[in-house]
């Protein structure tokens, strides 16, 4: 026992790559100057956990290489065994888009994986859910306390009465009025909000609650074919709020008789989509979390699911890397258009890419978008990139896509239910409570000593891996089980019990008049 606590005290660091000149201590809390690691290194100064230090001297303006990539450049000589912090790194320029290789290493399809099945709500299209959830959609803000109000009393009065019925969601949002509802990026809010309506968590079900003077017209968010799906507050035949109430629940209610018939069958876990996120990610997101979520993806996509992961500003600058996974030029090609769109989005605001690391990111040891990105890019495994999606487009395909969003958990989050996520895996290193009301979240820690303190927050810890007590394999096999666990209601993630969800939040990049 008191060998293995002086094993874990041995200043330890972590090195991902043959070409690496830095690397990142391990030791939780850091390790004080004059600590020496086993290789003979000794730290010339404090190195707080998770950020980096020299291996070698670096001179000046040489380059500094983490994952075999260069994530800048020494704006000083930096010694072996100082610490290298943000301060003195240059940032590199964002790979040129018009240089890309493209699908110049396409992944071998990987080995088919059979017998993993889930307990799934199928519905009449063929999809399946991981919960069964009334969804109520809205076509403008104004209308969010009514709905509230009215689900308050549906959660109290009718839901009870439908035990196979999980929850009824209210889908509120702030768009619908005083937008430019024509405007070329319009298409990105009202696409997510007709697609959400289209979750398979909702079954099928639609209803809308509008206002009646919006933009944003209540009729198109209700599909095709559908009828009777939509109430109007400033219809003249409602007498007062009580009767607007009244109709909302005499809506709800009939879905509820529907969506009660629903019940878990057993699907294989091809019909899974999955999305994968991160957020307050420190320096071990890209050596332990997202590794091994990278393992569980590539498991996933060898069963046949649907995986996606996302967050343009934190792959942008390691497009290099999954353009050549691209399956064929028009994924590449979709991949750089993305890309672009997004390049020019931010150059319109006035930002770059440098403006994603967050102060939280640079205190656990993330110098820079750089190094942050090629963290983020290891939770897409291994396999082809097979398909790629605009913001809050439907997933129509199998295996590994990008799905083109910001980065911004919430919005994340939303465009990632309305391209059809059925949960949603989160790696964290800073810690959140995030959560989704429409789909499972599981979230992972990068670090044991995170997920202990947020024992009944965080579903599960990866940090096993940079202590060396659990290997990647190991732990992304462990996260592929708790996925189907989570999916099947067997288990239920700490946002789930303790009922803490985020809101919908939209993607409008078009102006608000
Ligand atoms: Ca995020």
């Amino acid at each position: 026992m008191d060998q293995d606590v002086a094993a874990k005290e041995q200043p330890r660091y972590i090195k991902l790559n043959e070409r690496d000149n830095v690397a990142i201590v391990v030791n939780d809390f850091g390790l004080p100057a004059g600590s020496r690691f086993a290789c003979g290194l000794t730290l010339r100064a404090f190195v707080p956990q998770g950020h980096k230090t020299a291996l070698v001297d670096i001179a000046h303006e040489q380059p500094i290489i983490r994952y075999g990539e260069v994530i800048g450049y020494a704006l000083a000589p930096i010694l072996a065994g100082e610490w290298v912090d943000e301060a003195r790194i240059r940032m590199p320029e964002a790979p040129a888009l018009d240089k890309l290789e493209i699908s110049t290493a396409v992944p071998a399809p990987l080995p088919p994986l059979e017998g993993f099945t889930f307990e799934g709500f199928r519905n009449p299209d063929g999809s399946v859910g991981t919960k069964n959830i009334l969804g109520i959609s809205s076509s403008v803000q104004c209308v969010k306390g009514t709905m509230e109000y009215a689900v308050k009393r549906i959660r109290a009065e009718l839901l009870p009465k439908y035990p196979n019925v999980d929850d009824v969601v209210p889908l509120t949002h702030a768009y619908g009025c005083g937008v430019a509802i024509t405007a070329p990026d319009a298409v990105v809010p009202i696409r997510t909000l007709q697609n959400l309506a289209l979750n398979p968590n909702f079954g099928g079900e639609i209803l809308v609650i509008s206002l009646g003077c919006e933009k944003l017209a209540p009729e198109r968010l209700v599909p095709e074919g559908i009828s009777n799906a939509i109430v109007r507050m400033q219809d003249e035949a409602f007498d007062g709020f009580g009767a607007i109430v009244d109709a909302i629940m005499t809506q709800a209610e009939a879905r509820l008789k529907i969506l009660n018939k629903r019940t878990r069958e057993t699907c294989p876990a091809a019909d899974l989509v999955i999305g994968l996120q991160c957020g307050g990610s420190d320096a071990f997101s890209g050596v332990t979390a997202n590794p091994a979520l990278g393992f569980a993806a590539d498991l996933l996509v060898r069963a046949g699911a649907t995986v996606m992961f996302s967050e343009v500003t934190e792959v942008r600058d390691a497009i290099q890397l999954l353009t050549r996974r691209a399956i064929n030029e028009d994924v590449g090609r979709a991949l750089v258009r993305e890309m672009a769109w997004y390049d020019s989005y931010l150059a319109r605001g006035g930002a770059d890419r440098s403006a994603n690391t967050t102060p939280g990111n640079k205190k656990g040891g993330l110098a820079n978008i750089v190094e942050k990105s090629l963290g983020s890019i290891v939770k897409s495994g291994s396999s082809a990139i097979t398909g790629v999606l605009s913001p809050g487009q439907k997933a129509t395909q199998k295996g590994m896509l990008f799905a083109a969003t910001p980065a911004s958990d919430f919005i994340c989050g939303t465009l990632q239910l309305a391209s059809g996520m059925t949960l949603q895996v989160f790696t964290t290193g800073r810690g959140t409570p995030y959560g989704l009301a429409a789909a499972p979240v599981i979230k992972v820690a990068t670090r044991t000593e995170l997920a202990r303190r947020w024992k009944d927050l965080i579903d599960f810890d990866a940090g096993g891996i940079a202590t060396g007590e659990k290997t990647i394999e190991e732990t992304g096999w462990d996260l592929f089980r708790l996925i189907l666990d989570v999916a099947s209601g067997r288990t239920k993630p700490w946002s789930d019990r303790w009922g803490i969800h985020n809101d919908l939040t939209l993607f409008n990049p078009a102006p608000v008049t």
